[in-house]
């Protein structure tokens, strides 16, 4: 099949075409006909898979169609979870409608808010946005969905892990009853099927990699070493096997911080990418990794989020992460775009029970590897025998990890936000206190509970 079978027009074409793009990946070539049919649709994939483009690309058609977006009015608002995921998406809009009148801008927190109105005074055909910010905005007035045609949810297990529930349901009210629908999400827990009834009507179901499954192509190894010991055996992986590039998730931004200046210290280039760096340091560090300015970039999960760097060789897992879903997330940062990748994951003794529910959700016993010259006093435990997957809700960690940076509204329009973990009462609104201020949003982002990640 090639993009020509998929009924999208000329200048569509010609913009795929100078992307290098020959062959609709499987997403696209199920996405592309349904979405220009009018359908709601509902897919299951990942990063990697061409998602992007998958609903950018039927979306333009449809919009280059109708008439053009009138003053403060949207046509098609898509919602995603994080700034930089919001970023990208906005590039490919520009890049694949470039020989097409069509609008776009893409709006999100930690930046100045004004230049955002005045880009949406004249109207929009498609914005990207993040939740906080885009209720920011409309509760000043800067934008109107009395036109929209399209809705487009985008990472919605990551929004809804990410506490954007509320937010996700009070823009649906704003929002015309008669609209196109589309979900993306890399899961599709239960909580997202719940979302998915009060979103999509009769969707198309589409589904390109199983359900949590990690990408085939990737090698995926462990090494057991104690945490102490993490920091010299991933320098010396980096130099023995002359890593040029590798992205590294901690599961923290302190870790972050920290492992990134051990890096350093040992002349290895390396950035660190997390919540509490301002936007202009996240868009830098992505931008030095990408130019190979920067060999090692170091990540929480959610700031890793949506990254598009294309066809990265080598993932580390610093720490394993809290939540087993983020591991398939994690690993599918490589391999992409059906190149092959490896993934490396340091693990401590005390991680077992972690890795343990990693493999089982993977249905996988990874390959474990020790360095002699790390081997570990801690020694890993044996594996737990891996059991079928049960149909069931998802646990939720003990503390859900919210840190609401990234679309979290500012303070003064907070008010309604559900709070959570241990403190209940509401801080945010009216309060004077430094953290929550209205100035919180940039740079100093807010916390709403005390799990830092
Ligand atoms: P996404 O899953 O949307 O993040 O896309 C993953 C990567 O695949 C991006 O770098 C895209 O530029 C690239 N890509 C998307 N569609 C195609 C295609 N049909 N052929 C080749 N590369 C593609």
């Amino acid at each position: 099949m090639s993009f020509t079978d998929l009924g999208l027009s000329a200048p569509i074409l010609a913009a795929i075409a100078e992307k290098g793009y020959d062959t609709p990946s499987p997403i696209q070539a199920q996405a592309i006909p349904a979405v220009l049919e009018g359908k709601d649709v509902m897919a299951a994939a990942q990063t990697g898979t061409g998602k992007t483009a998958g609903f950018t690309l039927p979306l333009l058609e449809l919009l280059s169609k109708g008439q053009r977006a009138q003053n403060n009015q949207v046509r098609a608002l898509v919602l995603t979870p994080t700034r930089e995921l919001a970023a990208q998406i906005s590039e490919s809009v520009t890049t694949y409608g470039k020989n097409l009148p069509l609008s776009s801008t893409v709006v999100f927190g930690g930046v100045k808010i004004n230049p955002q109105m005045l880009k949406l005074r004249k109207g929009v055909d498609i914005l990207v946005a993040t939740p906080g910010r885009l209720l920011d905005l409309y509760n000043q007035n800067a934008m109107r969905f009395n036109h929209l045609e399209v809705l487009i949810l985008d990472e919605a297990d990551r929004m809804l892990d990410m506490g954007f529930i509320n937010d996700i349901r009070k823009i649906q009210r704003l929002l015309p009853k008669r609209r196109q629908n589309l979900m993306f999400s890399a899961t599709f827990s239960d909580e997202i099927r719940d979302l998915a009834k009060t979103m999509v009507h009769n969707p198309v179901e589409i589904s390109v990699s199983p359900r949590n499954t990690t990408a085939e192509k990737v090698e995926q190894i462990i090494y057991s070493v104690d945490k102490k010991k993490k920091s010299p055996l991933l320098i010396k992986l980096i130099k023995d096997n002359d890593w040029q590039q590798v992205l590294v998730f901690t599961r923290t931004k302190h870790g972050a911080n920290k492992l990134t200046r051990d890096l350093e210290a040992k002349g290895i280039n390396a950035a660190a990418i997390h919540g509490n760096k301002s936007q202009g340091a996240r868009t830098k560090a992505l931008a030095n990794f990408k130019n190979g300015s920067v060999n090692i970039l170091v990540a929480t999960d959610i700031a890793a989020r949506g990254l598009d760097i294309d066809q990265l060789p080598q993932v580390v897992n610093f720490d394993l992460p809290n939540v087993a879903e983020d591991y398939v997330h994690r690993i599918g940062r490589t391999g992409r775009a059906g190149a092959s990748g490896h993934a490396v994951s340091l693990v401590a003794g005390d991680e077992i029970k972690l890795l343990n529910e990693i493999q089982n959700l993977i249905q996988q016993e990874l390959e474990r590897k020790i360095d002699d010259e790390f081997a570990p006093v801690n020694m890993l435990e044996d594996s737990r025998t891996l059991r079928p997957l049960k149909a069931k809700k998802p646990k939720k960690p003990k503390n859900p990890k919210v840190e609401h940076q990234d679309g979290q509204r500012s303070g003064d329009n907070a008010r309604g936000h559900k709070p959570t973990g241990k403190n209940k009462k509401h801080t945010g609104g009216r309060s004077s206190s430094p953290a929550t201020s209205p100035n919180a949003n940039s740079g100093q982002r807010r916390r709403i509970n005390p799990v830092s990640r």
